[in-house]
C-alpha cells in the first residue's frame, strides 16, 4: 500500500505535446521533473512499473539533506524513514570496526541522513513531482524513441497494458531509466568503467532482525571480506523490524561459485545458496539474522559500473543510473542522481528557452568531476595497499580527535562531499592509496578506545515506518 495516495487529476496527456519527456520515475526522473517544472516547463514522466515498486538501494547520504529540503520532501522523510547518523565498517568477525559519525563533520541539521524502503521513497518522490505539476504515468513502457522527429523534437513510443501502443511528442527527452540505460543502449555508447571491477550483488530484506548497538543506532554497517572475492555485505536498518542485507562480490568469484553450486542446487537456487553461504562467513551478520526471516527471494543485480559515452545532445540528456553507475559501496547512487538533476535542469531550461547549451555543458562538467571523486574513492576501498576502513580503528572504536585530518577527509566523502573542491579530494584520496602514506598514518595509530562510538554517534533510535 502506498503511503502517498495517487492524486491524478490530469488533463489528457494524449492531447498535449510536452517541453520535456522523462523516461523513468525513479529518484532521478522525479527530481528532474520537479526542477524542470520550477523552470516553467511542461513535463511528462513515463514509468514502466506500477508504483509502489521495490528497488535496491535504501541508504542515503547526508548531502541529500539540502536536496530533500529544496524539492519539498524533507518533512515526509523525517516522518516516514529511518535516521542514519553514520557508517560502521567491520571485518567479518567483528573484531575490527570503525565508526564514522556525520555529527563530527556536519552541523545540525545537515548531518541528518536516512535509510528508506525504496517502494515508499520512490512513490513519495514521484507524487511530489506530480504536486509540482508534472504529469507522471505509470505502467507506460517506453519501447522506442525518435530523436529526429519533424520540427526538431522527439517522439516517444510506448506500450501500456490497457491502452496499448501510444506515441508522445516532446521538445526534449531526458533518459532517467536507471540501469535499463535505455538511450545509451539505443545509441550504442555504453562503456564499462575500465578501472572498476565487474561485480554481482545479491540481496533481500529480513524481518525481525536482532540489532547490535551500531544498527540499533541507525548506522549502515559494511562488513568487508577483502581477498579475491573483493566481497562486502551491507546491513541497512530500514525499520525497527526490517533490515536490508546485500552481498557484493567480484563477478569472477560469483561465476566460479555458480559452476560449483549449479550442479547441486540448479539454476534457480544457486544464487540463494551463494548468498546464504557468504552471509554465514560473518559472525556479525549471523548474529543479526539469528531468528530473522527472509522477506522475499534473493534479488540479483549484476554488471554494474558503466557509463554512457555521450550524455547529452541536441534534444536529449541522460541522467542518474541511466548515464553512469558506480559500485554502490558508498551508497552514492541516489545522491548522484538527484544532484545531477539539480545541476543539469537549469541548463535544459536555458537551452529550450534560448538554444544556448553552455549551461547544460557546465552542469555536466561539474557532474563529471563529482563522479571522478567517487570512482577514486571506490578504487581506494578495493586496493589492498590502501587504507582498509575496518582497520582504521582500534579493536572496538576510534578516537576521532587523534586522526582529525584523515578522518575529516574520509568523513566528508562518506557524507557525499563529491562536488566541492573535487580536485583537492582526488589528491587526498591518491595520498591515502599510497602505501608509504598508509604506513605513516598507521604508525600514528594508538589504540585509544576512549570514544565509544555510542557517545560520539548519537542518533535517535529507529522509528516505526
Ligand atoms: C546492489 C546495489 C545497491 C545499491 N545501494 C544503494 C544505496 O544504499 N544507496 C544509494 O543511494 N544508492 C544505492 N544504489 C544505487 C541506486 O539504487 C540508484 O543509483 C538509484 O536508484 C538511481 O535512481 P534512478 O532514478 O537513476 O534509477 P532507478 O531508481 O532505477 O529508476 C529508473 C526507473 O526507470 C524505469 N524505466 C526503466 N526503463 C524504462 C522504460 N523503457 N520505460 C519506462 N520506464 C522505464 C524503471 O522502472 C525505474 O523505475 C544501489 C544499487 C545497486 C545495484
Amino acid at each position: 500500500m502506498s503511503l502517498f495516495p495517487d492524486q491524478s487529476e490530469y488533463p489528457d496527456p494524449m492531447n498535449m505535446s510536452y517541453d520535456v519527456i522523462i523516461i523513468g520515475g525513479g529518484p532521478t526522473g522525479s527530481t528532474t521533473a520537479t526542477f524542470l517544472r520550477r523552470e516553467g516547463l511542461s513535463v511528462l514522466v513515463l514509468e514502466k512499473m506500477k508504483y509502489p515498486r521495490e528497488h535496491v538501494g535504501e541508504s542515503m547520504l547526508p548531502f541529500c539533506y539540502d536536496l530533500f529540503e529544496e524539492v519539498g520532501v524533507l518533512e515526509q522523510m523525517k516522518a516516514h524513514f529511518t535516521r542514519k547518523p553514520g557508517v560502521t565498517f567491520s571485518n567479518a568477525d567483528g573484531s575490527r570496526s570503525s565508526h564514522w559519525c556525520f555529527t563530527k563533520i556536519l552541523e545540525e541539521p545537515y548531518c541528518l541522513s536516512f535509510h528508506a524502503r525504496r517502494s515508499l521513497f520512490d512513490d513519495m518522490m514521484l507524487n511530489n513531482a506530480r504536486k509540482e505539476g508534472a504529469i507522471a504515468l505509470e505502467e507506460v513502457h517506453v519501447t522506442d524513441v525518435d530523436l529526429n522527429a519533424p520540427g526538431g523534437g522527439v517522439l516517444v513510443k510506448t506500450t501500456h497494458p490497457v491502452d496499448g501502443e501510444r506515441t508522445y511528442a516532446g521538445r526534449f527527452l531526458v533518459d532517467a531509466s536507471g540501469q535499463d540505460c535505455f538511450l545509451a543502449k539505443k545509441l550504442g555508447n555504453q562503456k564499462p568503467f575500465e578501472r572498476l571491477h565487474v561485480r554481482l550483488a545479491l540481496s533481500s530484506h529480513w524481518a525481525n532482525p536482532k540489532y547490535n548497538a551500531s544498527l540499533a543506532n541507525g548506522n549502515i554497517t559494511i562488513v568487508h571480506f577483502g581477498g579475491d572475492k573483493l566481497g562486502w555485505i551491507w546491513l541497512i536498518p530500514i525499520g525497527p523490524d526490517r533490515i536490508s542485507i546485500g552481498l557484493a562480490i567480484n563477478m569472477s568469484y560469483a561465476q566460479e561459485q555458480r559452476r560449483i553450486l549449479m550442479k547441486e542446487h540448479g539454476p534457480r537456487e544457486w544464487q540463494k545458496v551463494l548468498y546464504l553461504n557468504e552471509l554465514a562467513q560473518s559472525d556479525v551478520v549471523m548474529q543479526v539474522i539469528d531468528g530473522a526471516e527472509m522477506c522475499w527471494e534473493v534479488v540479483s543485480n549484476g554488471d554494474f559500473s558503466y557509463y554512457a559515452e555521450q550524455k547529452y545532445g541536441d534534444n536529449f540528456a541522460i541522467l542518474g543510473d541511466a548515464g553512469a553507475f558506480l559500485d554502490p559501496i558508498f551508497s552514492s547512487g541516489i545522491f548522484l542522481g538527484m544532484k545531477s538533476a539539480k545541476l543539469v535542469s537549469p541548463g535544459i531550461a536555458e537551452y529550450l528557452h534560448s538554444g544556448d547549451n553552455s549551461r547544460l555543458k557546465e552542469g555536466y562538467g561539474i557532474m563529471e568531476k563529482g563522479y571522478k571523486v567517487v570512482e577514486d574513492l571506490i578504487l581506494a576501498f578495493y586496493e589492498p595497499s590502501a587504507m582498509a576502513f575496518p582497520e582504521l580503528a582500534g579493536s572496538d572504536g576510534i578516537s576521532h580527535d587523534q586522526f582529525e585530518a584523515i578522518y575529516t577527509i574520509y568523513h566528508m566523502l562518506l557524507a557525499g562531499d563529491f562536488f566541492n573542491d573535487s580536485e583537492r579530494y582526488r589528491k587526498a584520496i591518491a595520498a591515502l592509496r599510497d602505501p608509504e602514506m598508509v604506513k605513516k598514518y598507521l604508525a600514528l595509530k594508538k589504540h585509544d578506545l576512549e570514544d565509544d562510538f555510542i557517545q560520539v554517534c548519537q542518533g535517535p533510535l529507529l522509528q516505526e515506518v
